[in-house]
């Protein structure tokens, strides 16, 4: 291996996530992570405040992961999982099915998270279409959401955030409710759901599903809800015939403070999507999770058979360390991780809610957000953030911080230190 990153190289040929190719934002050579600390090519060492979007929760080079990937790595590194199965996949299910509601038993490998969620739309249209239902072919969602960057995913995304406007002619016409305005801790008010069952009701015809996240809006928001929207939905999908899919691909594996962010409702929904943290954040892997009602109704339709099937479906390597990450979670008091996070975060980030400029400072688990009034010059707060020893990557108008869980009190304090620094300075720089 060279020691160094063709930098010139990267710019001139390589797409990085949502940038242009004529005018690239900057992007850092990393060199090794250990831990929560991710090392830069020239040295510098920054402690990890994104857990590589959602996903390294236990953080990284983590010797439990590392041995289960060599491990299975000399068994074989994949398989085609038609016509084959094995051992880490088998495995898994177990576990999935083990940790979520009772009801949901039968479980699909996807290879994305985006393609989890394409695949639970599949999966509410080939249910409705086995009824002989042909007229329900719609998903019902609220705005602010965010599903992946995927046809179908896209189509459910907010329409204003997402990229609806870029490609209206091709999304599917979908059906948006409001975002839910009741605040995590706010008194129920009826008045909060009001919109999504006017618009169950008047449309349960050619409703297929819901299609939500759970008590968090990711990438759409950062905005956390009230656990009580997802119980009057769940009735009101039962009343409609309607069925509901929760998206829990960053909010599952304890992320908000409970293994799925569904648990803070008690609600279990037809058709659940996980991802992101599955393997740890050391490979792409994602599982679409439904009833066996709905997959009798599958099987019953034509052609009776469930139709996707991806060429790296239950890829061993990413379901043996799923495996590992998921025994991880089980061994370790990842609540109290979790718990003492919040904590930390509450208590570091405080300073930001008397500054100029900040709209809301706002902490669930282990995701601290400071929204600002105004949008982030995403290269300059980079920048900033480095100097200040941290990685934290806002996005739009939103500062956020979710660590992985094994973070211990002084880094977790560089993370909210840099972050109030870097609103302060950015502010000053208005
Ligand atoms: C990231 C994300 C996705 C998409 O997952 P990919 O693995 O990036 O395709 C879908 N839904 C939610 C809630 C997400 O946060």
């Amino acid at each position: 291996m060279s020691g160094t990153v063709d930098l010139a190289f990267d710019r001139e040929h390589i797409w990085h996530p949502y940038t242009s190719m004529k005018d690239p934002l900057p992007v850092y050579p990393v060199k090794g992570a250990r831990g929560v600390m991710i090392e830069l090519q020239d040295g510098r060492q920054l402690v990890d405040g994104m857990s590589s979007w959602w996903a390294a929760i236990h953080g990284y080079n983590h010797p439990c992961l590392n041995d289960a990937l060599h491990e299975q790595l000399d068994a074989m590194a994949h398989v085609m999982f038609g016509g084959f199965t094995h051992e880490p996949a088998v495995e898994l299910a177990r576990k999935l099915v083990a940790l979520t509601p009772p009801a949901l038993q039968k479980v699909f490998f996807a290879d994305s998270g985006s393609v989890a969620v394409e695949v639970a739309m599949k999966m509410a249209l080939q249910y409705w279409q086995a009824l002989g239902e042909t007229g329900k072919t719609r998903m019902l969602t609220v705005r602010s959401g965010y599903h992946g960057d995927t046809f179908g995913a896209m189509s459910v995304c907010d329409p204003v955030t997402g990229m609806h406007g870029l490609f209206r002619e091709v999304l599917a016409d979908q059906l948006f409710a409001p975002a839910p305005a009741c605040g995590f801790d706010d008194p129920w008010d009826e008045d909060c759901i009001e919109d999504m069952a006017r618009l169950l009701e008047e449309n349960a015809k050619r409703i297929a599903a819901v299609i939500l996240e759970p008590v968090v809006q990711g990438a759409g928001g950062m905005r956390f809800y009230s656990p009580r929207y997802l119980c009057r939905l769940r009735s009101l999908c039962d009343e409609h015939g309607v069925l509901l899919i929760f998206d829990e691909i960053a909010t599952g594996f304890g992320r908000t403070g409970r293994m799925f962010a569904l648990e803070h409702a008690g609600v279990s929904p037809d058709i659940l999507c996980i991802g992101k943290a599955l393997t740890g954040g050391y490979m792409t892997l994602a599982a679409t999770l439904t009833t066996s009602s709905v997959a009798e109704a599958i099987s019953l339709g034509t052609p009776g058979l469930f139709m996707h099937g991806p060429t790296f479906m239950g890829n061993p390597l990413a379901c043996a360390i799923a495996n590992a990450s998921i025994g991880l979670l089980e061994e370790r008091p990842w609540q109290q991780e979790v718990a003492a996070i919040a904590r930390g975060l509450e208590e570091g980030l405080a300073p930001c809610r008397t500054m100029p400029g900040v709209e809301d400072v706002r902490v669930l688990g282990a995701i601290g957000v400071v929204e600002l009034q105004d949008p982030v010059d995403m290269a300059r707060s980079q920048e900033l953030f480095v100097r200040h020893g941290a990685w934290v990557r806002p996005f739009g108008r939103l500062v956020y911080l979710m660590p992985p869980y094994v973070i211990d009190t002084t880094s977790l304090q560089v993370l909210t230190d840099a972050v109030c620094r870097v609103v302060a300075e950015l502010d000053a720089c208005f």
